[in-house]
């Protein structure tokens, strides 16, 4: 018998790794290389024309069109900023539909026909790019004769320069489009909803009394979780590499029902890691602000501040890309799947978001006095009408396979939508459901916009970690994003509904005051509507209590279970005729995400189960066959010397040995001649057959795992993964 060397090696290596020494000085002051390579407001002061620089702002502040003279005065001052860091290509960054990011790189030097070249980079370069991405999935939207697609530069997110050890390239954040308009990324809806939820937010700002207020965005501070690895176990797991989870593995002796990690001391080489990441996020003007260890062994979490939603998810997205290339650097492995270790618990990316401008603050925080106090209950009453009429948009937003691991198991969110209050917050909601009903002054109930509000203070509030979607003080928090996943998605989907829930209260308010009503009464009316028409969206129970799906069941609230169940929802046709009405989908569009959402369901799950089939024939059963033979050799040896071996062993592995190839030939059947012409339907049969093959396979493997001799056995398991830093 031949002792396994793939594990036993990386165990081996992982021991003798010696972590490298920090490369920069630790006393160095965070500000001094905040924003550093980045092309950032304060730059472009030093550097562009004051009209010129006045027109960019305006572009940002106040939406107006980019001239294309501008675009060429901040296109040249950008190059020559770029290649003082050292840049020799630019690149339009995009977020297509796979939920990654792409990038076309283009050299900055043009031939100039002498045999030398010139340093070019035009307004037009600068605002539109053409990159032949003709294999980025868009749900039928392109055909191939017209496979083009377009990149624009999204002004209000800064340029930056980003570097590598072979070269810095200047980066331009932007949108990616069809030629005929269509969007096929993740950034064009954020921008597209942003635009419609502002129009109604300062419409209902306006009835308070401010007059022409500056555009209202949405904030987002995402809250991302992930696990660290040592990079010799990941190469050695064939399902870590090619499908980001552990696709075998039994479940360690110690989890994590110590919880001696949550907030424990960082492990002395995470925090070389975590000190290097920051830096690079802090030259990238992305302000990582707390860091600590997380529930689970090996899990930690970085939440960046707060910025605008169109800023954060391109922060967000190159945060992940910085956390894998430094994680690297500290012989790591970063994983931002949303369940790599079954039975562990998984990651997400908790959004926290509000809406506001830098003039007026956040408007979910409630004010000082009365009158602003009433704008804060408004503003969280279109938060509870969004989110009851579209909590299944929500669900949707969060789908995907490895996030449907996490979403209603016992740690993360339930899947079914709802929103948590806080105490306060619901007793005054309460107070004016009464209130609402009588419609007495006389009795003492609650009337909006008068002394009688009670005063509501500021503190965070409680929390209720089960709740998908709490407020917590000063904003709300989406709960149910994965870890892996742009927010870019959730945001856009919260600006719409937002947007249709401000365009409700506006109009209703507009309505009663042109009636004559007075404008209190009028608040009170409207809010104690909106309690009674979608109070049944609060709850502030126990999330995870076996009564709440009957509950919800029965307050009409969707409990969409799996990624199947919940992309049907942007196809309904309230949500195309949201979409429609707000400018964030036309149908088309919106059935492209419904089917891109489909494709990569099938993708991801058809990956994982061909990895399962090839891991389990070609690893798993070779080391239980070899056991297999080493015990029956010994049952053999012993009988031949007279003596009565114990058989039970040799029983156990066989009985396994029998029930893994079995699970395997059924996952060899089924993958080879399952599948559908639907999509959906394609998509539920993978949910409904292939996912409980593949678990099938798992769990004869998995007891394996407890029988066959250690030396013997090919995969790196879970404590070595998970306690090994
Ligand atoms: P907790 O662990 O208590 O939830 P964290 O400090 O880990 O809090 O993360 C809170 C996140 O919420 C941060 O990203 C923070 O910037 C963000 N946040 C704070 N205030 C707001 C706000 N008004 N709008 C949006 N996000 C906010
Ligand atoms: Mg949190």
């Amino acid at each position: 018998m031949t002792a396994n060397p793939v594990r036993l090696q990386a165990i081996a290596a992982v021991e003798a790794y010696v972590p490298p020494p920090i490369s920069f000085d630790p006393g160095e002051e965070p500000g001094e290389i905040f924003g550093s390579n980045v092309f950032s407001l304060t730059v472009m002061q030093k550097r562009l024309p004051k009209s010129v620089y006045k027109s960019v702002v305006s572009t940002i502040e106040k939406s107006t069109p980019l001239d294309p003279d501008v675009a060429d005065a901040v296109a040249s001052a950008m190059k020559d900023w770029a290649l003082e860091k050292g840049a020799t290509h630019y690149a339009h960054v995009f977020y297509p539909l796979t939920g990654l990011t792409a990038e076309k790189h283009d050299s900055f030097l043009d031939p100039v026909g002498d045999g030398t070249a010139l340093a070019s980079f035009s307004g037009k370069t600068l605002v539109q790019g053409e990159p032949d991405a003709s294999s980025f999935p868009n749900g039928g939207l392109r055909n191939t004769f017209e496979a083009r697609g377009y990149t624009g530069w999204d002004v209000m997110s800064p340029a930056y320069v980003l570097e590598n050890p072979n070269g810095n390239t200047l980066c331009i954040p932007t949108v990616f489009i069809s030629m005929t308009g269509e969007a096929l990324d993740h950034k064009t809806p954020v921008l597209r909803s942003q635009q419609a939820m502002s129009v109604h937010a300062k419409r209902v700002l306006e009835l308070f009394g401010h007059t022409e207020p500056d555009n209202v965005v949405a904030y987002c501070g995402p809250e991302q979780e992930y696990f660290l690895i040592d990079s010799h176990f990941f190469w050695s797991r064939p399902d870590l590499l090619n499908a980001g989870r552990t696709l075998f593995g039994a479940k360690p002796p110690k989890g994590q029902e110590f919880d001696d990690h949550y907030f424990g001391a960082i492990p002395e080489r995470v925090l070389g890691f975590m000190m290097d990441t920051e830096r690079e996020l802090f030259k990238l003007g992305i302000p990582a602000k707390t860091r600590h260890n997380e529930v689970a062994p090996g899990q930690f979490e970085v939440a960046p501040m707060f910025e605008r939603a169109n800023e954060a998810s391109d922060h967000q997205q190159l945060l992940m890309t910085t956390f894998k290339s430094v994680a690297r650097k500290h012989g790591m492995e970063c994983l931002f799947h949303e369940k790599p270790f079954d039975g562990v618990n998984g990651s997400g990316k908790h959004v926290n978001f509000s809406l506001g401008n830098a003039e007026l603050g956040s408007l979910l925080v409630p004010g000082d006095n009365p009158h602003d106090n009433a704008q804060f209950l408004v503003f969280c009453a279109a938060v509870i009408r969004a989110v009851h009429l579209y909590g299944g948009l929500l669900r949707a937003s969060v789908a995907s396979a490895s996030n449907d691991h996490r979403l209603g198991a016992n740690e993360a969110p339930p899947a079914i939508i709802s929103i948590f209050l806080g105490d306060q917050l619901a007793d005054v909601f309460d107070q004016i459901a009464k209130g609402g009903a009588t419609h007495s002054k006389e009795k003492g109930t609650l009337t909006i916009g008068v002394d009688t509000l009670p005063n509501l203070t500021k503190d965070p509030g409680d929390r209720n970690r089960t709740s998908p979607f709490a407020f917590t003080g000063n904003r709300f928090e989406f709960r149910a994003p994965g870890s892996h996943q742009t927010v870019a998605g959730p945001m856009a989907m919260i600006n719409t509904i937002m947007a249709e829930a401000l365009d409700h209260c506006a109009t209703s308010l507009e309505t009663a005051v042109a009636a004559g009503t007075d404008f209190n009464e009028a608040v009170q009316t409207l809010l104690s509507e909106i309690v009674a028409n979608h109070g049944a969206v609060i709850f502030n129970g126990n999330g995870y209590s076996d009564e709440w799906p009957i509950e919800a069941e029965q307050r009409g609230l969707k409990n969409l279970r799996t990624t199947v169940d919940a992309l049907p929802e942007l196809i309904s046709p309230e949500a195309i005729e949201l979409f429609a009405k707000y400018g964030v989908f036309n149908e088309g569009e919106a059935h492209s995400r419904f089917e891109v959402g489909c494709e990569q369901y099938v993708l991801a799950v058809t990956v994982e189960a061909n990895l399962t089939l090839e891991i389990g024939t070609t690893t798993v059963l070779p080391a239980a066959l070899r056991y297999q033979t080493e015990l029956a050799l010994n049952v053999k040896a012993l009988t031949d010397a007279g003596l009565t071996p114990d058989r039970s062993t040799l029983e156990a592995v066989s009985t396994l040995v029998g029930s893994l190839t079995s699970a395997l030939a059924d996952l060899r059947t089924l993958l080879a001649h399952e599948h559908a012409d639907d999509l959906l339907e394609t998509a539920t049969i993978v949910r409904d057959r292939v996912l409980p093959a593949m678990a099938a396979v798992r769990a004869a493997a998995d007891e394996l795992e407890g029988l066959v001799a250690d030396d013997l056995w090919p995969l790196p398991t879970y404590q070595e993964m998970l306690y090994i830093l």
